[in-house]
């Protein structure tokens, strides 16, 4: 079995029997590994903090079908600005959580892997905006191929301009005025805002408006949870600590 080295961010460690640890890192080579890294509980020399969740390492490991094993992983950044702040840290182990959750095994995603690390970064230089989340969010979709159709009614079809009226339906899709009677309105400025964020790749470039930032949030929620078989624990966590 082969030894590779690869950069990866850790989505999630635990503890398992007396000593190892079993984490889920998405490496930039190899997409999402499970792994074993043993002795990881004692062996401070060889893993530090290296698998505490969203670090970004260098690791070492043989990749396996089932889980792979982790030989050894050196921090690149534990993002230390993350670290002191409880809602970026709220907010980055939302990101984690959501990318494991929705990466398959073993399909290396670099595009995934460049938006993911550029959101850590932000949030790591103090810039916690909703707003940041919500592009996150809407580029995290687009990316794993289910980009929200802002264009076209989503049941019956037909083109809807930029001004029109549009309605957030069931799992995430956008109807006309005619089929969507009771949904959540999603205003033209929503709307052209989520289009904005899926030009750019920038961060730090679309700012929501609070009227725009709920109904864009209403969107692309609903969008999530459509393909999550359960809630996200991470969503319970940032709700008890979100600012008014
Ligand atoms: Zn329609």
């Amino acid at each position: 079995m082969e030894l590779t080295c690869s950069e990866a961010i850790v989505l999630a460690s635990m503890d398992f029997r007396e000593s190892d640890r079993i984490v889920t890192l998405f490496t930039l080579e190899h997409g999402k590994v499970r792994g074993v890294a043993k002795g990881a509980k004692r062996s401070a020399r060889r893993f530090g903090p290296a698998l505490e969740p969203f670090a970004r390492i260098r690791v070492e490991m043989v990749v396996r079908e089932g889980l792979s094993s982790v030989r050894g992983a050196d921090v690149v950044t534990l993002y230390p600005g993350i670290r002191g702040d409880l809602y970026a840290i709220g907010l980055a182990g939302y990101a984690v959580e959501l990318t494991d959750r929705y990466l398959p095994d073993g399909a290396p995603a670099p595009r995934l892997y460049r938006l993911l690390t550029a959101y850590l970064e932000r949030l790591d230089a103090g810039e916690t905006a909703a707003s940041d989340r919500r592009f996150f969010e809407a580029n995290f979709l687009n990316i794993l191929g289910y980009r929200i159709s802002l264009d076209q009614c989503a049941s019956c079809g037909v083109d809807i301009p930029p001004e029109g009226s549009r309605r957030v339906g069931g799992g995430g899709a956008v109807l006309c005025a005619g089929c969507g009677r009771h949904g959540i309105t999603l205003g033209a400025e929503a709307a052209a805002l989520l289009g904005r964020c899926l030009e750019t790749g920038r961060f730090g470039t679309v700012h929501f408006s609070p009227p725009a930032l709920r109904e864009a949030g209403a969107l692309l929620d609903s969008a999530i949870a459509v393909h999550l078989t359960r809630p996200l624990n991470s969503i319970a966590f940032l709700k008890q600590i979100e600012p008014d």
